[in-house]
């Protein structure tokens, strides 16, 4: 294809407002243009990586007996309310109205669509385990949009949705997923890591998520030094804490006066922040609930999410609730006498001789014991905190590691939550009817492209992997608009390689040497060829095949012979 005839607006500047490597570079080399916040077009090189994403997922996902389907992205809200979504989502869900007033939504994912299909034309047995597909616009008004197309309000994601009669029917299918989803990563040349994941709004037990490393990461991952565990921070565990050693101290109450913070009450008391627990207030559905946790640790806000009783979504209790429910303010509360219900982390129960607020302001205890001091039962022990690096990994592998990923994909056991709310049934053997259990697998076709750039660039621009450049050659023709012996040799060359079925992109612009080059740099494509009048004379063209490689003189010939044997 002849770079004169395709928009590729490459831009030499770097974007003042793309905050990562691959939303500047996406826009430098002409891969998208913003329409407006979290909306994105497609330009043509930008589009053709996401076919070739596309074509590798639908490779797999056939490979792995999925059929592919495609459901409409409006949604109509009759089965949002059958499955309780309708109300639970938030603003996320775009809502509208069509012209008889009836509620509609823009898709943001597909389980009440695929289930209502289902309990219509699936009925026995025999037709299960089964796995759709589609590969399919979704929109989710994002609260905070950003990292251009890799948290877009209306984006591209392959979801898939899995019926099995029973549990070890679906295991399998979890698995193959599970091992379909390494294949297209791997087929992607990406570096990535599954890992245990929290579940969401999708909502189900159990769910893993396939990460692509990169430091531009939203995501923390943590994982063991000796072993295979791996989870994202929002659910990972440490191993269980040492049991409480013995009291040595006796309780008493000292003064900090104008002491709030656990730094202050450390210094003051001359004694380590691990011997001091701080005290969080949440919202309960029946007034403040008291989370105690280590002075070094920090609250998961996933896990304090599902602390029995508590407001959803999470919130914290203000001052004046705080006054109210403890007799303190912030700074001088304590487990201590409390009358508000009490959670307390596994850490921070494990603590003797602990230092705490005295529900009195600028006062505290030291020396305090659970159990000899105040009670602790086993049902307020609960781990709300978020691992930190260095800590013990759960069934001793070692240490726990944190890395930074790019969500590219997610797995989820559904269970029976939306065939029960659905009444989706099939008939077994007997004739009984039986509820599915169903699965759920989304990928993010357009955020892949984003998280394989964040890997794959260098200082000049992309280095786009084989299998995902939008051409497989790049010709670069220097002075093609004057010289004919340039022009005739690069159309010989296009058209060979093109013959061989290699795509093609022949750089044809009237554009200066510095030009070409600059841009090709920018677009990435792992082989080229540079045609000059020089080099021609002497039945030379020069040919890098590969990032990296070495630029090779050899004849025109020689060169696309070379590059289309590659291709066999
Ligand atoms: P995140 O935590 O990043 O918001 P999610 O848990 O909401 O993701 P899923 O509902 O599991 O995502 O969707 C499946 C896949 O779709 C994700 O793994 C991700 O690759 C992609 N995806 C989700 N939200 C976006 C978005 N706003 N923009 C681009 N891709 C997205
Ligand atoms: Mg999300």
């Amino acid at each position: 294809m002849r770079q004169s005839q395709l928009l590729i607006p490459t831009i030499k500047e770097v974007p003042a407002d793309a905050d990562i490597v691959s939303h500047r570079l996406m826009l430098r080399a002409g891969l998208i243009r913003q329409v407006a916040s979290g909306l994105y077009t497609w330009l043509p090189l930008g589009l053709r990586v996401v076919r070739k994403i596309e074509a590798i997922i639908r490779e797999e996902m056939d490979r792995s007996g999925a059929q592919e389907l495609s459901m409409p992205v409006v949604q109509p809200a009759e089965l949002w309310r059958e499955t309780g979504r309708w109300e639970k989502m938030g603003p996320e869900l775009a809502r509208f109205q069509d012209r008889h007033e009836r509620d509609f939504c823009l898709g943001p994912t597909h389980e009440e669509i695929i289930t209502d299909l289902f309990r219509r034309e699936v009925h026995s047995y025999r037709q299960l385990p089964c796995n759709f597909y589609q590969i399919q616009t979704k929109f989710r008004d994002e609260v905070r949009p950003r990292f251009g197309v890799m948290r877009a309000r209306e984006f591209v994601m392959k979801d898939a949705y899995s019926f099995a009669a029973d549990q070890a029917s679906f295991d399998a299918t979890y698995r193959e997923m599970h091992r379909c989803y390494s294949r297209i990563l791997m087929r992607m040349q990406l570096d990535f890591r599954a890992v245990e994941a929290d579940t969401g709004n999708i909502g189900g037990a159990n769910s893993h998520e396939f990460h692509v490393l990169a430091d531009s990461g939203e995501d923390t991952i943590v994982h063991a030094t000796e072993g295979d565990y791996a989870a994202n921070l929002e659910r990972a565990v440490s191993a269980p804490p040492p049991p409480c050693g013995a009291a040595t101290e006796t309780m008493r109450e000292v003064a900090t006066p104008g002491v709030t913070t656990i730094a202050q009450v450390a210094a003051l008391l001359d004694a380590p922040v691990t011997q001091c627990l701080k005290a969080l207030v949440i919202r309960g559905k029946k007034g403040p609930i008291v989370i105690m946790l280590r002075g070094d640790h920090e609250l998961n806000l996933i896990k304090a999410q599902k602390i029995p009783g508590a407001q959803q979504p999470l919130e914290f209790a203000d001052a004046a609730e705080i006054l109210a429910a403890t007799g303190a303010n912030p700074g001088s509360i304590g487990p201590v006498g409390l009358q508000a219900p009490l959670i307390v982390d596994p850490q921070a129960a494990a603590t003797a001789d602990f230092i705490c607020g005295a529900n009195r302001d600028g006062h505290h205890y030291r020396g305090v014991n659970w159990g000899r001091d105040l009670p602790l039962a086993d049902s307020q022990v609960l781990d709300v905190r978020n691992v930190a690096p260095g800590d013990p990994a759960p069934g001793g592998q070692g240490e726990l590691r944190f890395l930074k990923g790019i969500e590219a994909g997610h797995i989820f056991q559904l269970g029976r939550t939306y065939s029960e709310a659905m009444q989706a049934k099939v008939l077994d053997r007997d004739g009984k009817p039986v509820t599915p259990i169903m699965g759920c697998y989304g990928m993010g076709v357009t955020r892949l492209v984003a998280a394989v750039i964040e890997q794959h660039h260098n200082a000049g621009g992309i280095l786009w992997p084989d299998p995902l450049a939008p051409f497989d050659i790049h010709i670069l023709a220097l002075n093609y608009g004057k010289s004919s012996i340039v022009r005739e040799a690069a159309d010989n060359l296009a058209a060979q390689l093109e013959a061989g079925g290699l795509a093609t992109l022949l750089d044809d612009r009237a554009e200066r040497p510095g030009v070409k080059f600059a841009d090709a740099d920018l677009i990435g494509l792992p082989r080229r060829i540079v045609i000059g009048d020089r080099g021609l004379r002497e039945g030379r063209v020069e040919c890098r095949i590969g990032h990296g490689a070495e630029m090779e003189a050899l004849a025109p010939n020689e060169a696309a012979a070379r590059l289309t044997d590659l291709q066999r």
